[in-house]
């Protein structure tokens, strides 16, 4: 990757050429400089915690600043509202999107979910490696890399960015069938925004070195004892989350259902421009929220703020995160 394309993956690259009004690309601008101010953490940042006989570790890749003007139904005095309930500070412009990773530690398994962005794509993004590295893994020594789905955002370590090279020498790709075929399909790439493209790009080159070991899978497919995967359609065609069940304990790994924790829980209707399908993705969030919040069932997500593990309560006609208790358990 030149340092050309570095700067051109500037937050304003992924707002959508639909989206490129002035006043989203005054926000983007806004983004870009608090960004670019922002310094990445000094240290690799990790938690851990069991779920019954499985250990998972939250990796923090980083973090982006957004406009909030990349929710279409975004509107000031709402989404104020919104993040006063989430306890979030409250930005008019810009809001903030953690990115995170998982690693799945089983008796005699070691399994990756999703990968973070590339280094170099922004100052507070690319830690994905350090914090596998803190946690006492290698690369060599991942057994499996499940994708929940093929974006920027999530492919990010799988491959050198200088000589394009995988970086997970033992682990097949695991991934959906339908996600694999969507970002491979030359008249959907054709159709999506020139700004949209170099990301799409960088996303196939990342999982190019894997086409000969990836092992494209269906929803509800289970890729280890205890691990079962969940279709989450909408964001992607082939997005997908992890169910992790252990003894008495779960946990849902919900890909990208939600993006800003910020609005999203109160604004559940709120989609996404880089949602494939907006109206499918609102869809399949409120099922899957609904769904948490009667079982009781403990998530994590990969744009959740760190470490992501929670739980979600009826709060408000809508919904509430509250983060999960810390697990001293060794
Ligand atoms: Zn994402």
């Amino acid at each position: 990757m030149t340092v050309d394309r570095r700067k051109f993956l500037s937050v304003a690259a992924l707002v959508p050429a639909a989206l490129a009004t002035p006043s989203v690309l005054q926000l983007s601008s806004v983004a870009s400089a608090q960004d670019a101010a922002a310094k990445p953490a000094k240290s690799p940042v990790i938690m851990r915690r069991r779920i019954g006989e499985i250990e998972v570790f939250a990796l923090m890749d980083g973090y982006g600043i957004f406009p909030n003007g990349m929710f279409p139904s975004f509107e000031v005095k709402a989404g104020e509202a919104a993040a006063k309930l989430a306890h979030v500070p409250f930005d008019p412009a810009t809001f903030r999107i953690g990115i995170n990773a998982y690693l799945i530690k089983t008796k005699d398994r070691i399994i990756a979910v999703d990968a973070g962005a590339p280094a170099g794509m922004s100052p507070t993004m690319g830690g994905w490696a350090n914090a596998l590295a803190a946690v006492g893994v290698t690369p060599e020594q991942i057994d499996m890399m499940f994708l929940t789905h093929i974006h920027v955002d999530h492919v990010g370590g799988l491959a050198d960015p200088k000589t394009g090279n995988k970086i997970l020498t033992n682990a097949p790709l695991v991934v959906s069938e339908a996600e694999w075929k969507f970002v491979h399909d030359d008249g959907i790439y054709a159709a999506q925004s020139k700004d949209f493209k170099p990301l799409w790009d960088i996303s196939r080159a990342k999982v190019k070195p894997y086409d000969g070991v990836k092992s494209l899978i269906q929803p509800g497919a289970e890729i280890a004892p205890g691990l079962t995967t969940v279709a989450l359609p909408g964001h992607t065609p082939g997005h997908l989350g992890l169910r992790i069940d252990s003894g008495k304990e779960s946990l849902l790994i919900w890909g990208d259902v939600i993006h800003g924790t910020a609005f999203q829980f109160t604004q559940p209707d709120w989609s996404f421009p880089l949602d494939a399908d907006q109206v499918k993705a609102a869809e399949t969030r409120k099922a899957i929220l609904d769904m948490v919040t009667a079982e009781d069932m403990m998530v994590a997500g990969m744009h959740l703020d760190f470490p992501g593990f929670g739980f979600v309560e009826r709060a408000n006609g809508a919904y509430r995160f509250v983060a999960a208790p810390y697990d001293y358990r060794a």
